[in-house]
C-alpha cells in the first residue's frame, strides 16, 4: 500500500528530472517524504558520477540539499563488491580514466593491459571507448575462465538528440565476440535496494522503487521483494508496462501524480 511507504528509492533521469531540469512535483514529493519522517535515496546506474558529484549537481541544477550517502550509483556498487571479493587482486577494467582513478582511489588494483594473474574483468560505461580497448577486453575474457562483471545493463542513455550506447550495449559487443555474459552489479541487482534498506533501517514493506525503465528500475525492486512504481516521463510506455515481465505495482503519468496519490491516501 502506498500509504505505508517511508523509503523512496528514486531513479534520476526520466523519473524526477531530465538533464538539469527537475520535473514538476519532485520538490513537493521530496518535502512530503521529509514531513512523514521518511527518506529518499537516489539509485542510479550512471557510473561516471560519484556521490559528491551528485550532491553538487542537485544543489546547482535543482537547488536541492542532499548528502552523498543518499546516492547509490552502479560505480559505488562495483567498488563495494570488488573490495569485498577482489581486494589485493588484479582487476582488468574497461572504463573511463576517471572511473579507473576512482577504483584506484578505493585501494583496488586495476589494469587496462593484458597481463598475467588477472582475477576478473569489470566493464563500465566508457565515453573514451576505442576498438583497441575492446580487443584487449576480448583477449582477457578469451584467455582465461575468470569472472566477468559489468556496472549496468542499460543499453542506452539519453542525450540532447536522443540516445547513445551505454554499458549494456558495449557488453553486447563483448558477448557477441566472446560468448561471455557479465554479471551486472548495479540495478537490477537486488543488492542495490537491500543496501538502501540496511542504511536507512526501513523494511521492504515500507520501501518503494520509483523509475522509468522496466528492465533496470522496476526489475530491481521486484528482485529485492519491494513494491515498484513506474512513471511515464522517461523510457517506459503504458503498453510496455502492461506486457513486460517486470510489471510495476503502481503506474503514474509523472512524479506529480504519484505525489497527489500519496497525499490523498489516509
Ligand atoms: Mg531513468
Amino acid at each position: 500500500m502506498l500509504s505505508q511507504k517511508k523509503l523512496f528509492l528514486f531513479d534520476i533521469d526520466g523519473t524526477i528530472a531530465v538533464g538539469d531540469t527537475l520535473y514538476e512535483g519532485s520538490r513537493e514529493l521530496l518535502s512530503y517524504i521529509e514531513q512523514i519522517g521518511g527518506k529518499a535515496y537516489y539509485i542510479t546506474n550512471n557510473s561516471t558520477k560519484s556521490g559528491e558529484d551528485y550532491v553538487k549537481k542537485f544543489k546547482r541544477s535543482f537547488g536541492l540539499d542532499t548528502v552523498k550517502e543518499q546516492f547509490v550509483t552502479s560505480g559505488l556498487m562495483a567498488v563495494l563488491f570488488l573490495k569485498e571479493h577482489f581486494a589485493g587482486k588484479k582487476i582488468f577494467v574497461l572504463g573511463t580514466a576517471s572511473f579507473l582513478q576512482e577504483l584506484r582511489g578505493n585501494g583496488l588494483l586495476v589494469t587496462e593491459e593484458v597481463e598475467k594473474d588477472i582475477s576478473c574483468v569489470l566493464a563500465a560505461y566508457d565515453s573514451e571507448l576505442t576498438y583497441d580497448k575492446l580487443v584487449r577486453t576480448c583477449q582477457v575474457l578469451s584467455s582465461a575462465d575468470i569472472p566477468f562483471y559489468a556496472t549496468n545493463p542499460d543499453l542506452c542513455c539519453p542525450c540532447d538528440f536522443g540516445f547513445i550506447p551505454d554499458c549494456g550495449a558495449i557488453c553486447g559487443m563483448l558477448t557477441a565476440a566472446t560468448g561471455r555474459t557479465p554479471v551486472y552489479l548495479g540495478k537490477p541487482a537486488k543488492e542495490v535496494c537491500r543496501m538502501c534498506m540496511e542504511l536507512s533501517g526501513f523494511s521492504p514493506e515500507e520501501t518503494l522503487v520509483v523509475g522509468d525503465r522496466l528492465y533496470t528500475d522496476i526489475a530491481c525492486g521486484i528482485n529485492a521483494g519491494v513494491e515498484t512504481c513506474v512513471v511515464y516521463t522517461g523510457e517506459a510506455t503504458p503498453e510496455e508496462a502492461a506486457s513486460s515481465p517486470y510489471r510495476p505495482d503502481y503506474c503514474f503519468p509523472d512524479i506529480a501524480a504519484l505525489f497527489w496519490a500519496l497525499r490523498k491516501e489516509p
